[in-house]
C-alpha cells in the first residue's frame, strides 16, 4: 500500500526538519466555508468506504494521532470520524500509564486497542507517547523497571523506534492500513489557545495548568518529535505533519489523506456464488415473494 503523495508526508529517507514544517495551511487553501463544505463530502465518502471495509472484512485500519495539548486531536478524531457506522470504528485515548499497563512491554497496552479487520482503530495519543514524553522527561523510565539501566540512553531511543518500526511492519503485513498524523500547532497558537481557555468561562474547564507546564518543554518535544518521526515514517506506516494552526484546513487535510488512502485499497463487497444464488428462488418461495 503506497503512501499517498501529499505535501505534508514525512519522508522516509531521514530528512524532516521541524523548523521546516508548516504550522499554518498554504495561502490558496480553502477559508471555513468550503473547509467545512469539503469535509463533509469526505465525511460522507468515509462513511462509504468503512462499510465496503467491513464487507470485504481484510483491511483494518489505524489512525494514530499525535500532538502538542491544545492542538486539535479530539476535534479533528470527531470531525472526520463523525459520518462513520459507531459499530465501525473505536477511539482509544492513552493518557498516564497504570500499574499493570507498567508491568508489561511498552506495546502491549496499545496493542489491546488494534482494530479488527473492517474497522477504524484510532489513537488519541499512542505508543509514541513511549518516545515523546518519557524522551522528553526520561526519569518515567524509572516506574517501568526495564532489566538493567541504560547508561547511554540514546540507544534506548533507537531501540524503541526499531520496536515500532518492527511492529508497526507486522501489522501493515497483516492488513492492518496504519495512517500517523502529527498536528503540527504553533507555540505562539499553543499560547493563544491557552489563554482563550482562561479568558473564556465555557472554555475554563479545559484550562490545565500542567499544559502550560509542560509547554516549558517545547524545543525538547520538538527535538522527540523530529527523531521521531524520522525514525518511523515508512511506507507501511507513514507520518503526516498536517499545519495545525487553522483547525479547519487541518480537518479536511486529515480527512482528504484517510479517504484517499481508503479509495486505494483493493476492496469489494462479497460476490454471492453461483451455488447460493441458485437457492435465491428457493428462499424467495419459502418467504412466500
Ligand atoms: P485532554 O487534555 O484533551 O483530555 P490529553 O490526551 O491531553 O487529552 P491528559 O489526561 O490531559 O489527556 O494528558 C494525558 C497525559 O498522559 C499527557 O501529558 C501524556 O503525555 C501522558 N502520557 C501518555 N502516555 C504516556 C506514557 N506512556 N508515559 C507517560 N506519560 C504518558
Ligand atoms: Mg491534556
Amino acid at each position: 500500500m503506497p503512501a499517498i503523495n501529499s505535501p505534508y508526508l514525512v519522508p522516509f529517507d531521514g530528512s524532516f526538519r521541524v523548523a521546516d514544517a508548516p504550522t499554518t495551511p498554504p495561502k490558496d487553501a480553502p477559508g471555513k466555508k468550503e473547509s467545512k463544505r469539503r469535509l463533509a463530502d469526505l465525511v460522507d465518502e468515509l462513511r462509504e468506504l468503512q462499510r465496503v471495509l467491513y464487507a470485504d472484512d481484510r483491511h483494518s485500519v489505524l489512525l494514530v494521532f499525535q500532538a502538542m495539548d491544545a492542538a486539535g486531536k479530539d476535534g479533528t478524531i470527531r470531525a472526520v470520524l463523525s459520518g462513520v457506522n459507531p459499530a465501525g470504528c473505536h477511539v482509544s485515548a492513552f493518557k498516564q500509564p497504570s500499574n499493570e499497563e507498567l508491568d508489561h512491554d511498552f506495546l502491549w497496552r496499545t496493542a489491546k486497542r488494534l482494530p479488527e479487520r473492517g474497522r477504524i482503530g484510532v489513537f488519541n495519543r499512542s505508543h509514541y507517547e513511549e518516545v515523546l514524553v518519557v524522551r522528553v522527561h526520561p526519569e518515567y523510565l524509572g516506574g517501568q523497571r526495564l532489566p538493567g539501566s541504560p547508561d547511554n540512553l540514546d540507544e534506548l531511543w533507537e531501540q524503541r523506534y526499531r520496536s515500532i518500526a518492527d511492529h508497526e511492519h507486522h501489522l501493515a503485513e497483516n492488513g492492518t492500513v496504519i495512517l500517523k498524523f502529527w498536528l503540527n500547532v504553533s507555540r505562539d497558537e499553543q499560547r493563544q489557545r491557552f489563554l482563550a481557555r482562561l479568558d473564556e468561562p465555557e472554555k475554563n474547564w479545559k484550562f490545565s495548568e500542567g499544559d502550560v507546564r509542560e509547554a516549558e518543554h517545547w524545543d525538547a518535544y520538538m527535538d522527540a518529535y523530529e527523531a521521531a518521526l524520522n525514525a518511523t515514517s515508512t511506507p507501511s506506516a507513514p507520518w503526516y505533519a498536517i499545519p495545525a494552526d487553522d483547525k479547519h484546513v487541518m480537518r479536511t487535510t486529515v480527512a482528504e489523506i484517510v479517504t484517499k488512502t481508503l479509495r486505494g485499497l483493493d476492496m469489494n463487497y462479497p460476490e454471492v456464488d453461483a451455488a447460493s444464488r441458485a437457492r435465491f428462488d428457493e428462499m424467495r418461495r419459502l418467504l412466500g415473494g
